[in-house]
């Protein structure tokens, strides 16, 4: 038997029975795991607390291969996501994203405290969905090595006008001639994705329109990528704007 202290967030539950279930955590040492519950579906149950979808904390776990939930301490509920429809959409489309995604047990950072910052984000400041899961979507393509090449063209260098999905980056118009022409501001959007973090991204200001544009284009290629409709995902969390 092997004892592991991990840190992470509670992706999804799925109930076996009355009082057992399965977790899905994303954790910061082993990635995405799946961890056995006893008991945890039971109101009076010590691991109770810790067993619904994006509680943040610490997990004790024993096992190897086969984890067992032993112990939870909770860092942080994110109790609003569950309060709210809108932000339980929305991290939801965090953790439906994560399970297309990241393959089981391979362990990465970078996705990791992407994932529970964007979360943390929809938990205080409901007001910066849009811009947070724009973040997400490209930062979580990135921290798997598979960020869109740009805002470059891909063939010649020049600044590139057009993001072709097929190809997973952008083009000149010399390149793509059939392809949509982005405006100034959508292409803004893109340079600042590749060079800034989450909170400068935030801090910036962004008209609805661009991002919209720019947060559907990310679905697409999703999409593409991970075969995740993204953008059915966004119309119902539209539906609460
Ligand atoms: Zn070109």
């Amino acid at each position: 038997m092997k004892f592991y202290e991990v840190q992470g967030m509670v992706l999804r539950r799925k109930k076996i029975n009355a009082r057992d279930c399965y977790l899905s955590i994303l954790t910061r040492e082993m990635g995405r795991i799946e961890v056995f519950a006893g008991g945890a579906n039971v109101p009076r149950s010590p691991l109770n607390k810790g067993a619904s979808p994006f509680v943040f904390g610490k997990f004790s776990l024993s096992g190897r291969g086969n984890y067992r939930l032993q112990h939870v301490e909770v860092i942080d509920g994110f109790y609003y996501l569950r309060e709210d429809m809108e932000r339980f959409l929305a991290a939801s489309l965090v953790s439906r994203s994560l399970m297309a995604m990241l393959p089981e047990g391979e362990a990465n950072r970078p996705l990791y405290e992407l994932s529970v910052n964007t979360v943390a984000v929809f938990h205080k400041y409901p007001q910066l969905i849009v811009q947070a899961t724009v973040y997400f979507l490209y930062g979580a393509a990135r921290a798997t090595g598979i960020e869109p090449a740009g805002p470059e063209c891909m063939a010649c260098g020049q600044s590139g006008y057009v993001f072709d999905v097929g190809e997973g980056g952008f083009l000149c118009e010399d390149h793509a001639p059939a392809g949509q022409r982005l405006s100034e501001e959508e292409l803004e959007i893109f340079r600042q994705l590749s060079t800034l973090g989450l909170v400068d991204f935030l801090n910036e200001k962004h008209a609805p329109q661009p991002l919209a544009h720019v947060r559907a284009l990310l679905g697409e290629y999703w999409h593409r990528q991970w075969n995740l409709d993204i953008n059915s995902i966004q119309k119902e969390l539209d539906q609460f704007r």
